[in-house]
């Protein structure tokens, strides 16, 4: 082969080469491009799952949040600070509509103190805390809430320019230099006749992709689910703590407060009143006018209480047409002049459509200076409340510390009787311990009062020998045996009375054989004659050789009496029976259905009422069941 052909063979070769080469490279760079492709979608896929999760932890939070009943403002502050954080945006702030002197305006409800926030404020010199923004009327912030739809502003500069027109021009020139805000998204938020406004994101981005739409806009719908969710709680709550008809707190609420007040009373030394009230005359308003006129008086009078009462003040309605009212850090003078003040006020009411007048009779006692004990204080309350009734009525009195007999003390000596004398087979640990909690007297600085320890007294004597016995039912059973005396207008000495022998009524099963007392079935005859020698056995073995309580056997004697005259022990019928027994009757029955028999289930308290009802006549009198069935109602309220 000669040098020519050599060289152009060569040539030729290294063509071949050269074009091989030139396609690998090709593939090679095919390969490097998809690479690269591929790299940025993981890039993409990962940034997208990393916003979602993100998006998921912060609404997992937000929701345990709404859960744990902490309050909306830091339910939203977490909202707010989440995007601003941790999506990388700008900006953020809930803002709620109200009304200012120009019109129509939004304050910021929930926002961050941060740079951007203070320099936006200082737009218009004022600070984040009052800074407000006047939208222009058919604006994109009052459109986005009218259409509720997504609104963008796409500066911020023609966000200020809408929103904010008192900004002092150089300073938005030199705000929208320094920031790196895009784009401004209004996110409409409305929860019905409760919240108007918006969520505002502000972003460093100019276009928005439907994925981060959607995620923000998760979030929008979660800031109303918090703010439903919140105001639901407070209705509730409200409702849970406030008397319907007059907006004052219910008796509930009253009775806690009185323990706190108690109790903080007794610490700092300072003094509170309580002031009784009651409508006088209602009876007549109400068979005058009828009963739609009552409620309006009761409206009226809780109006002015409420007028005049202090913010620190506990005005409440007690029941029907009785109020009381706790005012701490008054002494008894001060108490009486607030009643005085009460009195006149309610005298110079108007009730619309009334042509009388109306009044009130007012009671005052005072904590520290006449009793330290919450039982009594409220016992005094209620006499001086009575005695204003009988000395003509519309008038105020100062409880009369020297006349307090309590019931409670009554019923104390006669438990510490019972326990110590051994007339009742009792089990001995268990009597010691009463004993003890019976000698603490004196309200203890836990707000726990005589009347509670009393309670609980017989609670643990009843279980003692019968095991079902529920606890808390003696307290249930004490209160609504008073509403019902209450509505029979019976004195307060026969309520007293009442009280106690609902205490003891009972304590003759303490003396039956222990395996009827036990016994899971229905009795058999002869049983239940056993059982029912238990009123005399409580009257004459264990009750009469306690002289306090004298007064009382009686009552006991006779609380399985009919009205009919088929109950036991005497067949005494109609108003032979004593009224505080045929009150015993009714409560028991009552009580006893409601609880659970190893034989039968619990009653509904509606099915229980039905059954009292169909007994009128028989087992009670129909004034009582009438008293009863109002009782009821307010014993729910309770
Ligand atoms: P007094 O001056 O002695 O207090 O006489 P009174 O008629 O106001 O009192 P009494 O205790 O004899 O009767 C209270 C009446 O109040 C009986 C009851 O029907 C009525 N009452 C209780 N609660 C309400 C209520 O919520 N609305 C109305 N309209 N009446 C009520
Ligand atoms: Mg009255």
């Amino acid at each position: 082969m000669g040098i020519l052909d050599w060289i152009s063979q060569s040539a030729k070769k290294l063509k071949d080469v050269e074009s091989q080469i030139g396609e690998e490279t090709k593939d090679v760079y095919e390969v490097y491009q998809r690479n690269v492709v591929l790299e940025r979608e993981i890039a993409q896929r990962t940034e997208e799952l990393r916003l979602a999760n993100q998006t998921l932890l912060t609404l997992e939070q937000v929701w345990d949040m709404m859960n744990s009943s902490r309050p909306l403002s830091s339910v939203l502050e977490t909202i707010v600070s989440s995007l601003y954080g941790e999506f990388g945006y700008i900006y953020s702030f809930i803002a709620q509509k109200e009304y200012d002197e120009q019109g129509p305006c939004y304050s910021l409800k929930t926002y961050l103190e941060n740079d951007f926030a203070l320099s936006m404020a200082n737009l218009t010199d004022n600070s984040v805390f009052d800074f407000k923004l006047h939208p222009s009327q058919d604006g994109t912030i009052e459109n986005s809430i009218k259409e509720k739809e997504i609104c963008y502003y796409v500066s911020l500069k023609s966000f200020i320019e809408e929103n904010i027109p008192k900004a002092d021009e150089q300073k938005v020139e030199k705000f929208v230099e320094n920031s790196e805000v895009k784009t401004i998204i209004i996110f409409p938020i409305t929860v019905q006749n409760q919240f108007s406004g918006f969520l505002s994101v502000f972003s460093p981005r100019k276009e928005l992709k439907d994925d981060e739409l959607s995620f923000l806009n998760l979030f929008a719908r979660q800031i109303e689910l918090a703010i439903t969710i919140a105001n639901l709680f407070e209705t509730v709550k409200k409702q849970a703590v406030t008397d319907h008809l007059t907006n004052l707190f219910n008796r509930r609420f009253f009775e806690d407060a009185l323990h706190r007040e108690a109790t903080r009373s007794l610490r700092t030394k300072q003094p509170f009143c309580l002031i009784g009230l009651d409508l006088d005359h209602l009876k007549r308003i109400n068979d005058t006018y009828g009963h739609s006129m009552g409620d309006k008086a009761i409206a009226t009078i809780a109006n002015v209480i409420n007028k005049t009462s202090r913010s620190v003040d506990v005005p409440s309605r007690y029941g029907g047409e009785e109020f009381f009212i706790i005012l701490p850090n008054i002494n008894a003078q001060g108490g009486v002049a607030a009643a005085e003040r009460l009195r006149v006020a309610i005298e110079q009411s108007e009730v619309e459509g009334l042509p009388e007048g109306i009044t009130a009779s007012l009671g005052v006692a005072s904590f520290i200076e006449q009793t330290t004990n919450i039982d009594e204080l409220f016992e005094m309350c209620d006499k001086a409340m009575y005695s204003s009734k009988q000395k003509g009525r519309n008038q105020v009195t100062l409880a009369d510390t020297d006349n307090v007999t309590s019931w409670q003390d009554i019923a104390i000596d006669a438990f510490v009787d019972i326990l110590t004398q051994h007339r009742i087979p009792f089990n001995k640990n268990l009597a010691s311990e009463l004993i003890e909690k019976l000698q603490i007297k004196q309200q203890d600085s836990s707000g726990t009062s005589t009347q509670e320890m009393l309670f609980s007294i017989v609670d643990s004597i009843s279980k003692s020998y019968f095991p079902l016995y529920p606890d808390g039912s003696t307290k249930n059973k004490v209160a609504l045996a008073t509403l019902i005396a209450k509505r029979l207008n019976l004195s307060k000495s026969e309520v007293d009375k009442l009280k106690i022998a609902m205490l003891l009524y009972d304590i003759g099963n303490t003396m039956m054989p222990k395996d009827i007392m036990k016994k899971a079935a229905p009795l058999n005859n002869d049983e239940k004659q056993e059982i029912q020698k238990h009123p005399i056995v409580a009257a004459q073995e264990i009750l009469k050789p306690i002289g306090s309580v004298s007064n009382i056997i009686p009552i006991i004697e006779q609380h399985h009496e009919n009205w009919d005259g088929t109950g036991y022990p005497n067949n005494k019928k109609g108003d032979e029976i004593p009224i505080t027994s045929q009150i015993i009757l009714i409560v028991d029955s009552y009580f006893a259905m409601i609880s659970y028999r190893p034989y039968r289930k619990a009653y509904t308290i509606d099915e229980a009422i039905e059954e009292i009802k169909t007994n009128v006549n028989k087992k009670y009198s129909p004034e009582l069941v009438d008293a009863f069935i109002y009782a009821i109602d307010e014993f729910k309220k309770i």
